[in-house]
């Protein structure tokens, strides 16, 4: 028994490869047997099945709202 990567609609992968574009950034837009992940960089689609995926995903990051994109936090009051 492997662990499992937990996948969900939305999720931004970090993979091991980055795409020729210079992204190395991707996200989970279909699951099902096989997965289908979007290059953040160009919007290059993959379709790849989960032991692949798992194989090449370095780093799961929480989710397109999280992470980066944060300039100090809170918004104003009002
Ligand atoms: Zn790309």
């Amino acid at each position: 028994m492997r662990p499992v990567l937990p996948l969900a609609m939305g999720d931004l992968l970090l993979l091991r490869k980055q795409h020729p574009c210079g992204s190395d950034r991707w996200e989970v837009v279909r699951l099902g047997a096989d997965i289908r992940i979007r290059c953040l960089g160009c919007g290059h689609l993959v379709l790849l099945p989960r032991s692949q995926l798992e194989k090449r995903v370095r780093k799961k990051l929480n989710s397109h709202l999280s992470e980066e994109s944060e300039n100090g936090g809170g918004g104003e009051p009002g």
